[in-house]
């Protein structure tokens, strides 16, 4: 199983991961992603088994008691989380599968699989965010704030990941991303450092 092939990437709700990575699987469409188990409801246009399997808290919860996930958070009141079968599957294939999760999910499938890569998506700033994040709607204002204290956080964990990548255009981003996890599949497992490289103007 090469644990390099798989990817996780991160970045605060609203920085345009969904996006980037549509415009990835164009480029590359044997790429894999994952579909998270979450107890969020469906945003208008989101459908169960393609977004997310949307489930119950109690189903969750007895995923989480039989082993289920290989890692699980709680996000602004909701869970979300991985299922460790599907990933084993997509690996034992050869497949590159990447996992959209929160910095959290982030560092805890590198305990379990340390050749992963860990990709993380900036904003170009935070007013950028902030406009990106009220043009999606789908939350209420008090939501929106929540999501916009917990981008802030994330940020913070950035220079754990092991490539920052700055989305200011999709189609650039994502063959930056692309470029990114095509070169850590085939480096050598020893060479494969940390850059953390935080660009400057994002003041985080
Ligand atoms: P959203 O509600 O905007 O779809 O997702 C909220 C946050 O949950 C995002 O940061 C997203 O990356 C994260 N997330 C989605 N799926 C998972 C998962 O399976 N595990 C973890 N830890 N976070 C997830």
């Amino acid at each position: 199983m090469d644990e390099r092939k798989l990817i996780v990437i991160s970045g605060p709700s609203g920085c345009g991961k969904d996006t980037v990575l549509r415009r990835i699987r164009e480029l590359d469409p044997s790429i894999a992603v994952n579909v998270s188990y979450t107890t969020r409801a469906p945003r208008p246009g989101e459908t169960d088994g393609v977004n997310y399997h949307f489930v119950t808290r109690e189903r969750f919860l007895d995923n989480i008691i039989n082993g289920v996930m290989l890692e699980y958070n709680e996000y602004a009141g909701n869970y979300y989380g991985t299922s460790r079968e599907t990933i084993n599957r997509y690996l034992e294939d050869g497949t590159t599968v990447v996992l959209i999760i929160d910095v959290h999910g982030g560092s805890n499938v590198k305990k379990f699989y340390p050749g992963a890569m860990l990709l993380f998506l900036m904003p170009p700033s935070l007013k950028e965010l902030r406009r990106r994040l009220v043009q999606r709607g789908g939350v209420d204002r008090e939501a929106m704030e929540a999501r916009l204290k917990i981008a802030e956080d994330e940020m913070l964990f950035a220079s754990q990941y092991d490539r920052v990548v700055v989305n200011r255009d999709i189609d650039e981003c994502a063959h930056e991303c692309l470029e990114a996890i095509r070169a850590w599949e085939l480096a050598e497992p020893e060479s494969l450092n940390q850059n953390t490289d935080i660009p400057e103007e994002i003041g985080c």
